[in-house]
């Protein structure tokens, strides 16, 4: 017997004892052996605090964006071994692609994520400058750094893998250590891939730890800096977060719980429109895809009531062609449920449902199935039920079957839909399929507070849609009430859930030193020679050039309106242009000034600096009046080193000024520039 290991402070352990076995969905046999009995569970944590936090926190955001990429590139070229693993969980290779390759995308993105939209440093800074003081000495940031605990991460059983990448991800680039734990009927999936990420020898010692089987007296020993993110049922998610230690430690606690997701057709949507027949096609899917163990999965089914009728009729019709049975098979579209436990399971929330919903489709217990016993694989025929009077049930808007299992909920008005979609008390994924963009307003602004996502579907977006069910990171996962009021993913947002918000105040100066971003008042440094004298590694934050002035006469407004053809009146009329509440008279162009501040910044010749990419926060804020002057202080800002590519960003400062040292616009310059070893090559 396969007795799964656990990863303890580097180390493979087993647990004490046999274990509890767990069997193939399909075919019953016995797959592994689970127990975490006899870990040392304090000392995992204590672990993670002291060895994996600080390996992590030397790295900067590129660097653990790297490490995510090697990880990813690593699992991707050995995923067979998973795939052929993951059938024993019952799902078909249709449905373990959004978990295994599904799972090592959201890998690739976060640490794509990582390396374009985070600094290459080791704080993350939120937002503006704040000015403090009359005078700019007094200022404020927000920044963010990593937590300095062990993440905790717990698991449902239905995404072995995607379930723990797509929390591991945003983890690791926080810089935090993570300690995995999966659900235990498919923990030998996660097992595998974990042991495939250590062999491969790119995660820094003590950054994840794995525990097969039950926690112990983990949350016994939890602090402040330690955080959960659990994905389960509502019930669990309630127990943990009421743990004396959650609590008195404000153990910062993300749960993504049950959903009774809900898709609304628009009452365009009638049948014989590409919208009727693309909803049909989204249900299905998503009743069939995982056997419907998806937390975002369709379970309630809002259709006008005038064609509830043909959508069930249609749906039926779907429904039965899904061919069940062994997901290994080639000739099956729906495998099995994770266990017989979850099977039985399924068939109480039915006649759970059935005490209020009619069953219009399926419901047997005996069905054909293909390659495979279905007295001992955890088969569950697609199931289908019609509730008449939905706005005074109870049961079709709480009882969430995690199987294939849907109810059709007719709908009289707009009002009544949005009435029913609010009465799930809070989704993950809410899909509207119509044509009509009014009633995609109506319902998104009547349903969107109870959702964590949600998507419009019609016939000009379905070829390339992702589908209802699929969560993506870039997007954020999660939602309110009953969907456990946790936020996953999104991109950056997701990394800082692990990391810390902080205020600071104090002077530009240590501002600027504290966030590598140099801030305006902070000290200019004279570098001596031009700054596009000096390559990436040379250049310091604060270096300064500092312009010669020039007029700027009707004549070159004349000229830059003929040259680019912008003859807007405030540059070319007079009385116009007086008429206007911003000006006095015939202004310059905008761009006009930007392109004559480049020209009074730039050192021309062949240099360290290899291109300007763009500006960011451009605003022209006095205007400059003709035979105004104008110069420009140009500050070394930011720099950004891009891994061995032989160049960094550097942003600079800009501010334009005119002869009365009015600030005439700001922006941000983007360049790119050589690194030493790139510009001794070519110079
Ligand atoms: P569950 O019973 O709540 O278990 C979820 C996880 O919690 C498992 O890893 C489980 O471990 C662990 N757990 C249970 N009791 C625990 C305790 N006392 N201390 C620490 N950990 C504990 O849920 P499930 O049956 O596995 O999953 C199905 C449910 O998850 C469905 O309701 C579904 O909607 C929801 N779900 C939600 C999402 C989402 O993203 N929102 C995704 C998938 C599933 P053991 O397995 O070892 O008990």
């Amino acid at each position: 017997m396969n007795k799964l290991g656990n990863l303890v402070q580097d180390r493979w352990t087993h647990g004490d004892g046999d274990g509890r076995v767990l069997t193939s969905a399909v075919t019953g046999e016995p797959v592994a052996a689970i127990t975490s009995d006899g870990l040392d569970f304090k000392a995992m944590l204590d672990y993670a605090r002291s060895v994996g936090g600080p390996n992590l926190r030397k790295l900067t955001f590129h660097e653990r964006g790297d490490m995510l990429k090697a990880l990813a590139q690593h699992l991707n070229e050995i995923k067979a071994e998973f795939y052929a693993l993951s059938s024993a969980t019952g799902a078909t290779r249709r449905d373990s692609w959004p978990d295994i390759d599904g799972g090592i995308s959201t890998m690739f993105v976060f640490s794509s994520k990582g390396r374009r939209e985070m600094p290459n440093d080791q704080v993350y800074l939120d937002g503006n400058v704040e000015q403090l003081s009359r005078n700019g000495t007094f200022v404020g940031q927000h920044i963010y750094t990593p937590k300095l605990g062990a993440a905790i991460h717990i698991n449902a059983f239905n995404f072995p893998c995607w379930g723990m990448l797509e929390k591991l991800a945003p983890t690791l680039l926080a810089g935090v250590p993570a300690i995995v734990k999966p659900a235990s009927s498919t923990a030998y999936l996660t097992e595998l891939m974990v042991r495939r990420m250590v062999e491969s020898g790119i995660l820094p010692s003590g950054s994840v730890q794995l525990i097969c089987g039950g926690v112990g007296d983990l949350f016994d020993h939890l602090d402040c800096q330690d955080t959960i993110a659990f994905t389960g049922s509502k019930h669990t998610a309630e127990k943990l977060q009421q743990h004396p230690r959650v609590i008195s430690e404000s153990v910062a606690f993300t749960a993504e719980t049950d959903s009774l997701n809900m898709s609304i057709l628009g009452p365009d949507a009638t049948p014989g429109t590409p919208e009727f027949d693309l909803y049909i096609q989204e249900v299905r899917n998503e009743m069939v895809a995982k056997a419907g163990q998806k937390c975002t999965a369709i379970r309630r089914i809002i259709a006008p009531a005038g064609i509830a009728g043909d959508v069930v009729k249609a749906l039926s019709a779907a429904l039965g062609e899904v061919r069940i049975g062994n997901p290994a098979s080639a000739d099956v579209d729906m495998g099995a449920l994770a266990s017989q436990g979850q099977r039985d399971e399924v068939r109480e929330r039915v006649a759970d449902l059935s005490a209020e919903a009619e069953v219009v489709f399926g419901g047997n217990d005996t069905f054909d199935v293909v390659d495979a016993d279905s007295r001992i694989g955890a088969f569950f025929m697609p199931t289908l039920l019609m509730c008449e009077k939905p706005l005074t049930s109870t049961a079709v808007h709480s009882v969430e079957a995690f199987g294939p299992v849907s109810t059709v909920l007719p709908y009289g008005s707009l009002d009544e839909a949005v009435e029913l979609a609010k009465l799930g008390e809070g989704s993950l994924a809410g899909s509207i399929i119509t044509n009509d963009n009014n009633v995609a307003r109506e319902l998104v602004l009547g349903t969107a507070a109870y959702h964590g996502r949600m998507i419009v579907i019609n016939r000009h977006c379905a070829a390339e849609s992702t589908g209802h069910g699929s969560p993506l990171a870039h997007l954020v996962h999660g939602g309110p009430g009953r969907a456990g009021g946790g936020e996953e993913m999104g991109g950056v947002r997701g990394v800082l859930h692990y990391m810390q918000r902080t205020a600071i105040q104090g002077s530009p100066e240590t501002l600027s030193r504290i966030g590598h971003r140099w801030i305006r008042g902070a000290d200019e440094r004279d570098p001596g020679v031009h700054p596009f004298r000096k390559t990436f590694e040379q250049l310091e934050l604060g270096d300064t050039f500092r312009s010669k002035s020039r007029n700027v006469t009707l004549d070159d407004i004349n000229h830059f309106a003929e040259f680019t053809g912008d003859t807007f009146y405030a540059h070319m009329d007079e009385a116009a242009a007086a008429k206007n509440p911003f000006f006095e008279g015939r202004v310059a162009h905008g761009y006009l000034i930007v392109s004559f501040a480049a020209g009074l910044f730039v050192d021309p010749d062949f240099g360290p600096v290899l291109a300007n990419y763009g500006v960011d926060n451009l605003r022209f804020l006095t205007p400059l009046n003709y035979d105004d002057t104008m110069a420009v202080r140009l500050t070394c800002k930011q720099k950004t080193l891009r891994g061995d590519s032989g160049y960094g960003e550097v942003r600079w400062d800009a501010e334009v000024t005119n002869q009365n040292d009015e600030i005439v616009a700001q922006y941000d310059v983007l360049t790119m520039v050589a690194t030493d070893a790139h510009w001794a090559s070519v110079r």
